[in-house]
């Protein structure tokens, strides 16, 4: 089966690599190591290569992505359903169901005649794919997609862009190690990334801490106006409202790590993040430990999933309905 990866990459002339919504750390770094793995497998070869994001990237992940060739779906929806329908093999990484990856590209990701590999993490994935990669275990897509290369004898296309790209999931994914889905075999894998020298302190302070002076007064003024705390239950959350985000010209990404600092705060073992859009909310979800998984609490009530301490779900109504239901059925789920 590992093989067969290798050996439809080589075949294949028109390659797309599709990712989630709201593409984060793990999604772009497996797509651009994939992307990168392609291109030395058909260096010769005349073949397009070429990685779908739903949505706009938040722009501190862009340098990741200066030597590839991407399109963002909804900036040409047609365009991006052609080479999607035209795609003669498609990737489908870090997502378990093709409704991840949007509305607007779901009929084509099930009518292309492209033959389909999906490599993921999540819990349940659909039997979507032509050749499934599941392992709910790994901390990431990017683990997973070594362990790919090193089932399959592979490691040799392991350079330092591919090495580059996985570290970034990797550390994305694991809130740079700290997580439990971090075991043995994750920093034996990075051991080895690193023997590539990547520059892990500059992926770091180039990619991942990039704070603007913006992004950081946004954040204090949510923290300061729109932080909630419910000790009886060990819940807090913070909340941004459509206005806010008009008025402050909120960009995708700036409100990113706002719902891990709510989980930061002693005592919390449960934290949400409200955003609040045109005519829903999205919502992401964190826990600490095996009592609270939020990925049952965004998969039953808000129509979403996950992992167990980090899920993400929507709500169709405004933001004050949305946390009106929130504060309905949050005592159950404690
Ligand atoms: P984030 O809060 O970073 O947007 O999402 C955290 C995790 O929750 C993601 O890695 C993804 O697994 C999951 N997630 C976020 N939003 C959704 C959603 O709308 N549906 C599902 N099924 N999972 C989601
Ligand atoms: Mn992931």
């Amino acid at each position: 089966m590992y093989n067969d990866i290798f050996n439809k990459i080589d075949l294949s002339h028109s390659i797309v690599i599709t990712s989630h919504q709201s593409p984060d750390g793990d999604s772009v770094g497996s797509s651009v190591a994939l992307y990168e793995i392609c291109r030395q497998i058909k260096e010769k070869k005349e073949s397009d290569i070429l990685i779908f994001f739903p949505d706009k990237l938040p722009s501190h992940l862009l340098p990741m992505l200066t030597n590839v060739s991407f399109i963002v779906g909804d900036e040409n929806v047609d365009f991006a359903n052609k080479k999607i329908l035209n795609a003669t093999l498609l990737f489908s990484l870090d997502y378990n169901s093709p409704k991840r990856v949007g509305e607007s590209f779901t009929e084509a990701l099930s009518q292309t005649s492209a033959f389909k590999i999906m490599i993921d993490h999540h819990l349940q994935p659909e039997k979507y794919a032509d050749i499934l990669i599941s392992d709910t275990d790994a901390s990431s897509t990017c683990q997973l997609l070594y362990e790919v290369l090193e089932k399959a004898n592979k490691l040799k296309l392991l350079n330092t862009n591919v090495a580059k790209a996985l570290y970034l999931g990797i550390v994305t994914d694991t809130g740079s190690f700290r997580y439990n889905n971090v075991k043995p075999k994750t920093h034996a894998i990075v051991s080895e990334l690193l023997k590539k020298e990547i520059q892990h302190d500059k992926i770091h302070e180039e990619i991942i801490d990039s704070n603007t002076a913006d992004k950081l007064k946004l954040q204090a003024y949510l923290i300061h106006h729109h932080l909630k705390i419910f000790p009886e239950m060990s819940l807090a959350f913070i909340s941004v409202n459509k206005k806010e985000k008009n008025e402050m010209n909120v960009l995708k990404g700036d409100t990113e790590g706002l719902v891990n600092t709510a989980l930061s705060i002693k005592g919390i073992k449960i934290a949400a993040f409200f955003s609040e859009e045109e005519d829903f909310v999205k919502i992401s979800f964190r826990s600490k430990g095996k009592q609270h998984p939020v990925n049952v609490l965004a998969n039953t009530y808000f129509n979403g999933g996950g992992h167990a301490n980090a899920s993400g779900g929507k709500y169709k109504g405004s933001l004050e309905e949305c946390l009106n239901y929130f504060l309905s059925v949050i005592p159950q789920f404690v």
